[in-house]
């Protein structure tokens, strides 16, 4: 409560404050709330406008919360393009008001409903975590791309182009992570990670998924999941649990030293790029890169 009163008085004071002048730049500026969406943006519009991310690499979003140099930047912003069902968990308020000023762009849209995995009925019980089904996040782009031309009518024919050149190559990463994938399942394997982001990989996939945490990394894991996930190790004889770089390891590493005092030889690797993308010019710091980084790491780690 305490929380959403401060956040609150920021938006009030900020909102006040600024003027609604914005810089002379030569292109529009489009503000995308994670670097993964970021990258999804930029591979559409190409070089028409400015896409920033507006949470650094490496920042959990579940956590994330806008600071007044963040909220000056959305404000400034010609578009801003967010993820949706909950993923920015901290910034429900922030996109109702902006809503009221700016053209928003909630991507998780373009995502059928029935397609969504959920963890209860309520409404932010929704697994956010699309983006690990590339076919999913395909449609999520589709959407964001068909926005985008209502948007800017004039960009039509090249968002058009851009977008169907994109999501070619995001078909040839779904088929080459299905036969990879089938590998591991041959093999019985099983990936356990710090928090339950990787449920729509498992599902699109076919890989059973195990997680420390639930959806949003808000909640600690108790001892109860610690132990619980120390018999899946035992069960499935897994041979590596994976770390994620938004997510300190501390609690994954307590699991495998549980798992060690029962003689079980666990390795804790990774990370995994889960909930962002790495920094910009690394292997990791596209979309696709990400997914294949984890694929061959995974693999890696689990193939005998
Ligand atoms: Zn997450």
């Amino acid at each position: 409560m305490k929380a959403l009163a401060y956040t609150s008085l920021i938006l009030i004071l900020f909102w006040s404050c600024t003027s609604a002048s914005k810089s002379t730049r030569s292109k529009p500026l489009i503000v995308a709330t994670t670097s993964i969406l970021a990258d999804g943006i930029q591979e559409l519009v190409g070089d028409q406008a400015e896409v920033v991310a507006l949470m650094p690499a490496g920042v959990d979003p579940h956590l994330y919360k806008a600071s007044v140099r963040d909220l000056d930047l959305l404000t400034q912003a010609d578009l801003v393009v967010y993820h949706g069902l909950y993923l920015e968990g901290k910034m429900t308020e922030i996109f109702e008001k902006l809503a009221k000023q700016q053209v928003l762009i909630d991507v998780s849209k373009g995502i059928q409903e029935d397609q969504l995995l959920r963890s209860g009925p309520e409404s932010h019980s929704v697994d956010p975590h699309v983006w690990f089904d590339i076919l999913l996040w395909s449609s999520g782009l589709r959407y964001a791309s068909q926005e985008l031309q209502r948007w800017k009518p004039s960009w039509a024919t090249t968002l058009q182009r851009n977008t169907e050149a994109y999501l070619a190559q995001l078909h040839d990463l779904d088929q080459k992570t299905k036969s990879k994938v089938a590998q591991l399942v041959e093999q019985k394997q099983v990936l356990v990670t710090a928090h339950d982001a990787f449920a729509y990989f498992g599902k699109a996939y076919g890989l059973p998924v195990y997680s420390l945490q639930g959806l949003s990394t808000l909640s600690e894991p108790g001892l109860r999941d610690l132990t619980e996930l120390i018999t899946i190790i035992q069960t499935y004889q897994v041979k590596a649990i994976f770390a994620e770089q938004t997510i300190s390891p501390k609690a994954l590493q307590a699991v495998a030293r549980g798992a060690a005092e029962k003689n079980l030889v666990v390795n804790l690797a990774g990370p995994l790029y889960t909930d962002s993308l790495d920094a910009p010019n690394t292997p990791a710091g596209t979309y696709i890169g990400m997914f294949e980084t984890n694929l061959q790491l995974i693999y890696s780690q689990l193939l005998p």
